[in-house]
């Protein structure tokens, strides 16, 4: 049941959809604009969703324009979010240490770099396995007589991603939009191909023009409610805590990851590693329509683990530790997994977010569907969305995040090759 007095306006200029990083970061932007009202409409809490269950990495280090661009914008938020918002630093700039044991991998990440740094990631660097063991306070740390070579980058590094949607929704709140926690919409009601109102539970309407959709994983039930289904499905991750380490300190260790495969970061002085060796996608979630999934069983799952997934003998967190520990033999007899934490990523057929108004539906704005990337990159998508929903140019190209092509079954320009 909805709470009795949610406090809805009637009408308002826009209306968020969700509060978690990303719907956060939209509303900070969109209540920039001066005289716009913004409401945003939120079903549990503030970072309820994939937000609060994320690793919450954050890198440079991609392969598309466009991504690199979201990451270098992102980036400038964040290392000035305490000063923007109040509160503690939300980013820890340990660093993004990719290695690799392949000859032929290190080469294109070598060339990668390059073009990294071309684009504007000055920073990043390919690492021989000695500059590796020099890397300061890394000294023995990895198996560098296993790996080939490294690419670096030390801006990147990780998140606090409940802190950043909660500082992201203050701030809009001091800005003058409203958050109404409790609000569940049940869909977005429009006449002659444009919005005209959001439906909340509970039988409340609020009138708008405007609404950016920004429910993570629920974001096609949403969106499919209203009769326009988007390419967006639920796919479960899971991710793997070792115990607070007693032998070693790792606490200032960076992101490590192993041959574009399993990758580690401290939490406290443990480590959380995360792997995606057995990508459980519906099938058929490569196209549009996207498949039926069932929306209470997602929920009541949502931080289930699935037989296998676990941390037993046999189970994949042993596997997962296995991995990692080719990069950091010391894990086989230091580490071990004590926790697993389970949650969804939002994935489209190409990995890659939508954020665009919906060619069906003037006025419906869709900012979801980040296959993996929606804490690193959700203020350059808060920023986008709220420049197209303002009819203003956003900072970066766009092509590569427009639904259309997606609606088509057509390839998306700009493809992202490094998805983990
Ligand atoms: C295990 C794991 C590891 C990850 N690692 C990384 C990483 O390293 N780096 C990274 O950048 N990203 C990572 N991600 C992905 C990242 O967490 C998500 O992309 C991001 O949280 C998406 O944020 P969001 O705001 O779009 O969605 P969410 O955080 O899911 O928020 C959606 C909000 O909408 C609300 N909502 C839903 N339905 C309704 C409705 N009908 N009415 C009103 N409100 C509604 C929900 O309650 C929720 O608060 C990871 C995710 C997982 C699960």
């Amino acid at each position: 049941m909805p709470p009795a007095n949610l406090n809805l306006p009637t009408r308002v200029d826009v209306v968020v959809v969700g509060a978690g990083a990303v719907g956060a970061a939209a509303a900070w932007y969109l209540a920039e604009r001066k005289g716009l009202s913004v409401a945003i409409l939120e079903s549990r809490a503030v970072a309820a969703g994939s937000t609060s269950r994320s690793a919450a990495a954050f890198r440079q280090q991609f392969s598309s324009r466009a991504h690199v661009q979201m990451s270098l914008f992102s980036r400038r938020v964040y290392e000035t979010f305490p000063q923007t918002f109040g509160g503690p630093p939300v980013f820890l700039q340990h660093g993004y240490l990719f290695l690799y044991e392949d000859a032929a991998a290190m080469e294109a990440a070598r060339r990668r770099v390059e073009w990294q740094n071309a684009e504007g990631v000055a920073d990043a660097r390919a690492l021989t396995p000695d500059e590796v063991d020099r890397l300061p306070g890394l000294g023995g740390a990895f198996a560098v007589r296993s790996i080939v070579g490294a690419t670096w980058c030390p801006t990147d590094g990780f998140l606090r991603p409940t802190e950043i949607a909660a500082g992201f929704v203050d701030g809009a709140k001091r800005r003058g939009a409203t958050l109404h926690v409790g609000a569940k919409v049940t869909g977005v009601e429009s006449s002659g191909g444009q919005v005209r109102a959001v439906l909340v539970e509970g039988g409340h309407r609020v009138e708008t023009k405007a609404v950016v959709l920004a429910a993570g994983w629920w974001s096609n039930f949403v969106s499919a409610a209203s009769g326009c289904p988007i390419p967006v499905v639920a796919v479960k991750r899971y991710l793997y805590l070792t115990p607070q380490l007693e032998s070693r300190r790792v606490s200032h260790f960076p992101l490590v990851v192993w041959n574009l495969g399993a990758y580690a970061r401290p939490e406290g002085n443990g480590l959380m590693m995360g792997w995606d060796e057995r990508p459980d996608r519906p099938e058929g979630s490569d196209r549009f329509p996207p498949p039926r999934q069932d929306v209470d069983r997602l929920e009541e799952a949502q931080d289930a683990v699935a037989p296998g997934y676990g941390k037993g003998i046999d189970e994949y967190g042993v596997e997962v530790l296995a991995q990692l520990a080719q990069a950091m033999p010391w894990l086989e007899d230091e580490g071990g997994v004590q926790f697993v934490a389970g949650g969804y990523y939002e994935v489209t057929p190409d990995d890659r977010a939508i954020l665009s108004e919906d060619p069906r539906c003037k006025g419906l704005f869709h900012a979801s569907g980040f296959s993996g990337h929606g804490i690193m990159h959700a203020p350059a998508a808060g920023k986008a969305v709220a420049d197209l929903v303002v009819g203003a140019t956003p900072p970066f190209p766009m092509e590569g995040f427009a639904l259309a092509p997606l609606l088509e079954n057509r390839e998306r320009a700009d493809r992202e090759k490094m998805v983990i």
